[in-house]
């Protein structure tokens, strides 16, 4: 059977966009977060997904305690450094894409805590993609990370490529040589290669 549309028959029936605007835009609204709560900050983020604040507004409210079902992460509290591998260990068992939130001072920069225990950043072991300021943040400031991060979504393509997270994974092929070759446990694997990116003038380890 032929079909044949003329003139404006097909006014209003038919849409054209791009394939990464659509993708993009089942990604944003329909984050599934992981909470890594360490801390503090983790008690406000209750209150984000409760009825006030209700993250759910932003098709968010899927939490998932199981790496495998999410993809944004959100470390929310200090994190020492016996914690940076179990952190990465976690970050590379999410599904993909996925993106990380870190939320509040402890988790960007190590807070108040400038201790040897502390990781001074979780950005020195996995990718961030948006920081939250805070001590701790307001649940206002946390859904406006959110808001930032559907904005980054956005703006990625299907077809980029995610280098920072391969050279994540290279990361982890090289602590795990560490730790099997030098026989060290995990966060004695990570601290040595931090301190190997200090000596190279490098922030984080990947
Ligand atoms: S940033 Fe403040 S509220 Fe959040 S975990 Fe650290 S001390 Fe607690």
């Amino acid at each position: 059977m032929e079909t044949t549309f003329r003139g404006n028959e097909l006014d209003g029936a038919v849409m054209t966009t791009r394939l990464d605007a659509v993708v993009n835009w089942a990604r944003k609204n329909s984050l599934w977060p992981l909470p890594f709560g360490t801390a503090c900050c983790a008690i406000e983020f209750m209150s984000v997904m409760a009825s006030k604040y209700d993250l759910s507004r932003f098709g968010a409210e899927a939490m998932r305690f199981s790496p495998r079902q999410s993809d944004m992460m959100m470390v929310l509290g200090t994190v020492t450094n016996k914690m940076a591998p179990v952190l990465r260990t976690i970050y590379a068992q999410m599904a993909e894409p996925k993106w990380v939130l870190s939320v509040g001072v402890c988790a960007s920069s190590g807070g108040m805590y400038r201790t040897y225990a502390t990781l001074q950043g979780i950005d020195r072991v996995i990718p961030v993609d948006v920081y939250i300021p805070g001590c701790p943040p307001r649940p206002e400031s946390m859904i406006y990370g959110v808001m930032k991060l559907q904005e980054k979504i956005e703006q990625e393509s299907l077809s980029m490529r995610k280098d920072h997270i391969a050279r994540f994974y290279e990361s982890l092929d090289r602590q795990r040589e560490l730790e099997r070759g030098k026989d060290l446990t995990g966060h004695q694997a990570v601290h040595e290669m931090i301190l190997e990116a200090a000596g190279r003038g490098a922030a984080t380890i990947f």
